[in-house]
């Protein structure tokens, strides 16, 4: 998978276009799915896509100054999935539900101020607030839908514009309240921004689940990435989920939730909760590089798959190295530093498990600026196809170097691979390919190293790789078909 954005993309309305011109070449590097920002109209056409205006607005109507989003119009987007698909690509929408932002008109309604770390705590009396909540769509009208959005629909605001004071104030009224089933940070985490969306409410529930049917017919999508669920009942997201793939009928629908915690037990929990009918980031995975990268030797490289999904629940990670909340000046910033993202991505695309995610910004570069680990991730990416197959046994052995090997299947001769990653100096690793494959001379394809080595009789050769970078070990001449 691709993650096709970065925060920093220039606003003006050319990703789609640039997506559909991209397509066949992406294909031909192996991306096979490719999850887009929010196609949906944000606070204005510089809005990353967080900041949803109208759902049921992918770049068509005159709204919030603008028709296109920052990255096109609906025709562009339509034309660019036409496109990823005809090169067997598929598509996951960035789908932002938890909150509505830019609303058309305040509303009048009764709340009360809470504590921000203890969100069940009112901090004030009952009162009157005026808040940003009525949404009635001027330049949509009833297109698609003649819902309108009212404080009613909202649990919570962080603005009183009668006296424009910010606070979190819970939105007072008849089964009103912060939601269950959300991260238990804060006490309750169902707030995060703007006007929270109070999915207790059955009119929200009945409005999202059929928004969620159209975008996908709509868009002809495969799947979705499910923004900031830790702050979104979960009852809401298992029943969604359904309705969505009942729609689809007998085609598969992906999905992807964004549960941003490193602690692996609320990962675990929330995969419990949705029956493991949703896969997850592996932020506990991130979190693992994150600290390999900025302790370098200190850091023990076999602890390095404890408590992460790929470890635990492989069959449901979604593993990455940064995506665009991780990367420099984000809300969640923690971006890999440079030397260690070739072994970020080493580890996470030549691996027999998990779904790696390729980033946006550490492929094409970030605010403008070229990425210097292109190559790398190509070159991992033809690995991939080509070697990354059969069963893997870990070396997990060391705490500067560890590696794996991959030993390659019947229905890709010549496959196969050795993977070694060192945080700290030069190091080796004696590793066993296989017997068949003795005599055999491997080399090393990052580029890092010249020296050749031959497989010995008992199928182990002495693999290396130098001091805070990877290597990776192929069979020379192998006469691979891709
Ligand atoms: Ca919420």
């Amino acid at each position: 998978m691709m993650q096709y954005f970065e925060w920093n993309l220039p606003a003006d309305g050319t990703l789609w276009t640039r997506l559909k011109e991209d397509a066949k070449h992406l294909s031909e590097i192996g991306i096979t799915a490719v999850w887009i920002p929010p196609a949906t109209k944000g606070q204005n056409d510089q809005d990353v896509g967080y900041g949803v205006y109208d759902v049921y607005d992918l770049g068509e109507f005159d709204q919030k100054g603008t028709v296109r989003t920052k990255y096109g119009t609906k025709q562009q987007l339509k034309e660019a999935i036409d496109e990823l698909h005809k090169n067997g690509i598929q598509v996951y929408l960035d789908v932002v539900m938890n909150h509505k932002a830019a609303a058309d008109y305040t509303e009048k309604f009764k709340a009360v101020e809470v504590d921000p770390q203890h969100r069940e705590k009112a901090v004030s009396d009952p009162y009157e607030i005026e808040g940003w909540t009525g949404f009635n769509f001027p330049g949509r009208g009833d297109n698609y839908s003649p819902f309108k959005w009212h404080w009613y629909h909202f649990s919570g605001v962080d603005y009183n514009q009668a006296n424009k004071k910010k606070a979190i104030y819970m939105i007072e009224g008849d089964n009103k309240a912060w939601s269950n089933g959300v991260d238990s940070e804060n006490d309750n985490y169902d707030y995060l921004m703007f006007a929270d969306i109070d999915f207790n409410h059955p009119d929200v529930i009945k409005e999202m689940n059929q928004w969620g049917v159209w975008v996908t017919k709509e868009l002809n999508l495969d799947g979705m990435r499910l923004d900031a669920i830790k702050h979104i009942n979960n009852e809401f997201i298992k029943g969604f989920l359904g309705e969505v793939r009942a729609a689809k009928g007998k085609e598969p629908f992906y999905a992807v939730g964004e549960y941003w915690k490193s602690d692996i037990g609320s990962l675990d929990a929330y995969l419990a909760e949705q029956d493991y009918n949703v896969d997850l980031f592996d932020v506990s995975l991130h979190y693992n590089m994150y600290q390999a990268c900025q302790d370098g030797r200190a850091f023990d490289m076999r602890k390095f798959l404890d408590d992460t999904l790929l470890s635990k629940h492989p069959e449901v990670a979604v593993t990455f190295v940064d995506n665009h909340d991780s990367q420099h000046g984000s809300s969640l910033e923690s971006q890999i530093k440079d030397w260690f993202k070739p072994l970020g991505y080493g580890i996470i695309l030549l691996n027999e498990k998990g779904y790696p995610c390729v980033f946006f910004g550490d492929y094409y570069g970030m605010g403008g600026k070229e990425s210097p680990h292109r190559t790398i991730i190509d070159i991992l990416l033809d690995v991939r196809k080509k070697y990354a197959y059969g069963e893997q046994v870990t070396y997990a052995d060391h705490p500067d170097t560890v590696g794996f090997v991959r030993k390659g299947d019947k229905d890709h001769p010549g496959s196969g691979l050795a993977l070694l990653a060192s945080v700290g100096t030069d190091g080796y690793k004696d590793m066993d390919v296989g017997t068949e494959r003795k005599g055999q001379v491997w080399h090393e394809v990052t580029g890092d190293i010249k020296d050749e080595v031959t497989i010995g009789d008992d199928g182990k050769a002495r693999f290396t790789v130098r001091g805070g970078k990877l290597a990776v070990w192929v069979q020379k001449d192998a006469d691979i078909k891709s």
